[in-house]
């Protein structure tokens, strides 16, 4: 099994990630995040927000429609060039994307070695808006959360107090008609991004300070909430390869496979791109009004250029899991455990009564249960004995597990045992919730 199928058969196990409407067959491209996926994405997206928009001075925040007036994906180019290269095998007739087959071009299905001639198709997902039928308005479910930032630029400029440099941060979700979604969240039809678009003073100088910067940001992010840093490296976008208006682009690459030939294992986490002035100036073109910006300093009127940093949380969760997946030998098992930063981990702790049928006990722990559930994500499990609950919450990441036993009642200790050491150490009920503060924090 390679770690996307570890990580997929885990997920669905212990309810990170189902896959789609999988009663009715399945949609493909399509996954539900079950209660524990549902906590990590929301950290990853707690701490983008954080990181990204409340510790700073220079970055708002901004929540688009997901609907916008097709107009805008004609001024993005997206109607026009967001598109792959698809190429259909002509033996077993299955598509793929052309660019992801390799130089050996054979088809990953059958091994086929012929195939049609590339065609260029456009990832747009199309929706239609209206009640009268013959007069519905054709739109476009949003291939990027981008242009919902640029298109108020102007808006957030004039009702707030922001001057340039500054940036507009986004979470929210994308659609593409990808060609071939696979490796499970990877390449998804519906997924969300978390960027920012950081508008800078038109000047070389200036651009290439703030590319930099938020390349080295980026990437500490993902340090600081525990990725090791031997998975991670950017990847240079060579002039050809980028889009005619980028001055510069880099991507963040995760190693899936670390034990796999050189190579073979990096995959795209997220994107630094430097965007000139293609997106404010397309859109003051396309719309017709004047999304220039007034320099009160030099007293100079420019369209600014954008350095954007954009991520997918779906491809960030799925990395942070299999980055945090752990098999070790033990004595007379295997455990898997999820090693994940505490700031991402679904649940902090869990409590557990050493006896489900034991009334003070019960009572006891469902106390302390109570008393830290007002402060994190806490599980609580009575059943199977103490070693099934210690695995179950190994799989779930939970950084510690608490047990209230018959000293509890006795001296007022619990047992608290650390999800990565595997120690146990006595701790009082009263100093507790100070105990986990500190370990957690
Ligand atoms: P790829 O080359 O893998 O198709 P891209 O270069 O088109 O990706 P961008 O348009 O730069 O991706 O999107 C920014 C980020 O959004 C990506 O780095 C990725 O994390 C995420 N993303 C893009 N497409 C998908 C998808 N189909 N499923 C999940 N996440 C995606």
């Amino acid at each position: 099994m390679d770690l996307f199928e570890k990580i997929g058969s885990l997920a669905k196990r212990r309810g990170f990630i189902y896959p789609g409407s999988e009663i009715y067959g399945g949609l493909s491209g399509t996954w539900d995040y079950g209660p524990l996926g549902v906590e990590l994405k929301r950290n990853i997206k707690e701490e983008f927000w954080k990181t990204m928009v409340r510790n700073r001075d220079d970055v708002v925040g901004l929540d688009a429609a997901i609907f916008m007036n097709p107009k805008v994906w004609e001024a993005s180019g997206h109607l026009e060039a967001f598109s792959d290269p698809l190429v259909e095998c002509k033996k077993c007739h299955h598509r793929f994307r052309d660019d992801n087959l390799g130089k050996k071009k054979e088809c990953p299905d059958c091994g086929g070695k012929e195939f049609t001639e590339p065609k260029q198709f456009n990832l747009m997902v199309e929706a239609s808006l209206g009640v009268i039928e013959g007069e519905k308005q054709k739109v476009y479910l949003r291939g990027e959360i981008t242009q919902g930032v640029h298109v108020n630029f102007k808006q957030v400029l004039d009702s707030t107090r922001v001057k340039i440099p500054f940036g507009i941060a986004q979470i929210g979700k994308a659609f593409r008609n990808e060609i071939t979604p696979g490796d499970l969240t990877f390449r998804s039809r519906e997924f969300e991004q978390m960027e920012l678009q950081f508008y800078v003073k038109p000047e070389e100088k200036e651009g290439k300070k703030w590319f930099e910067y938020w390349k080295k940001e980026r990437m500490e992010w993902y340090v600081n909430l525990g990725m090791k840093k031997s998975n991670l490296k950017f990847h240079k976008h060579e002039p050809e390869k980028r889009a005619h208006y980028a001055k510069a682009a880099f991507d963040i690459e995760y190693n899936t496979c670390p034990d796999a030939a050189v190579g073979a294992g990096w995959k795209e986490m997220e994107g630094i791109h430097h965007r000139s002035d293609w997106d404010i100036g397309r859109h003051s073109k396309f719309s017709g009004k004047d999304l220039s910006y007034f320099d009160e300093e030099s007293k100079e009127r420019f369209i600014p250029w954008v350095i954007e940093t954009s991520g997918g949380v779906d491809r960030a969760a799925l990395f942070f899991l299999m980055d945090a997946y752990e098999e070790e030998k033990l004595e007379r098992e295997t455990r898997i455990v999820l090693k994940l930063h505490p700031k991402l981990a679904p649940y902090k702790v869990a409590v557990f009564p050493l006896l489900a049928n034991k009334e003070d006990l019960l009572k006891k722990a469902k106390g302390i249960y109570s008393e830290l559930k007002k402060h994190w994500m806490v599980a609580w499990d009575e059943r199977g004995n103490i070693g099934k609950r210690y695995r179950a919450q190994d799989e779930a990441g939970t950084p510690y597990c608490v047990t209230v036993d018959f000293d509890t009642l006795d001296d007022g200790t619990v047992t608290v045992r650390d999800r990565d050491s595997m120690k146990q150490e006595w701790v009082s009920v009263k100093g507790l919730l100070a105990y986990l503060e500190k370990k957690l924090t």
